[in-house]
């Protein structure tokens, strides 16, 4: 896999280049706007990760060009836009702009993996299908889980936890992440709401014999698996 990076911090692009080639990801950095148009006119990347604040303009500038297709082959590429604060303006307006993506910095690289996994999932790939750990069926159309053909009552927030786990299972979710997934951009977040959302699913699961658990890892966020 190929990506291009956008991002004018050399010592960050160096650090990412290093990590991102131990999961044979080859990444190609180019640290200006005038460098990603010639990059992207010269080879297809699988994915862009696009700094905002550039030498020479905004990231912003260059996914509106690549979507209104001036690079043809690169028109459709997943886009994750990283931006130095996490604002949620800041975060609108990289959606807005046709981002699949976006990543607040500093971030770990094991969330980025995840994000690009995410956004290289072909079209389609989730739709309709129901995902099976432990004794849980997820099913992604109707968005209901059951055991044993029992559907699991869960409101809009469990659900959304349980989605968000589920959808990486195995892996770390990040505590933000999962706030962000819950509660989107419009609420605001309480402390510890999370972790209420998180504990009556668990005992949802438990109850409904799932055989699934929700673990918690202090101060960074959580994961599902399904114990042997
Ligand atoms: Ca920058």
């Amino acid at each position: 896999m190929r990506i291009l990076l956008v991002e004018d911090e050399a010592e960050m692009a160096s650090a990412l280049g290093t990590a991102l080639n131990r999961h044979d990801i080859v990444l190609d950095h180019v640290p200006t706007l005038a460098e990603a148009e010639e990059a992207l006119a010269e080879r297809v990347h699988d994915a862009v990760l696009l700094d905002r604040q550039l030498p020479d303009g905004d990231g912003l500038s260059l996914l509106a060009q690549l979507r209104s297709g001036r690079a043809a082959d690169s028109r459709g590429v997943p886009v994750i836009v990283l931006t130095a604060r996490s604002e949620i303006s800041e975060r609108v307006a990289g959606l807005d702009a046709g981002a699949d993506d976006y990543l607040a910095k500093p971030f770990a690289v094991e969330e980025l993996l995840a994000r690009l996994r995410a956004v290289l999932r072909r079209p389609g790939d989730l739709a309709a299908r129901i995902v099976r750990l432990g004794k849980l069926a997820f099913d992604w159309e109707h968005r209901e889980a059951s055991v044993a053909g029992l559907a699991l009552d869960l409101p809009r927030r469990e659900l959304l936890v349980l989605e968000t786990l589920l959808r990486r299972a195995g892996r770390t979710v990040m505590r933000a992440s999962l706030e962000e997934a819950v509660y989107g951009f419009d609420d605001e977040v309480q402390s510890n709401a999370l972790d209420a959302h998180i504990s009556r699913l668990r005992r949802k699961l438990a109850e409904a014999g799932a055989g699934i658990e929700i673990h918690g890892i202090r101060g960074v966020g959580y994961l599902l698996r399904a114990p042997a």
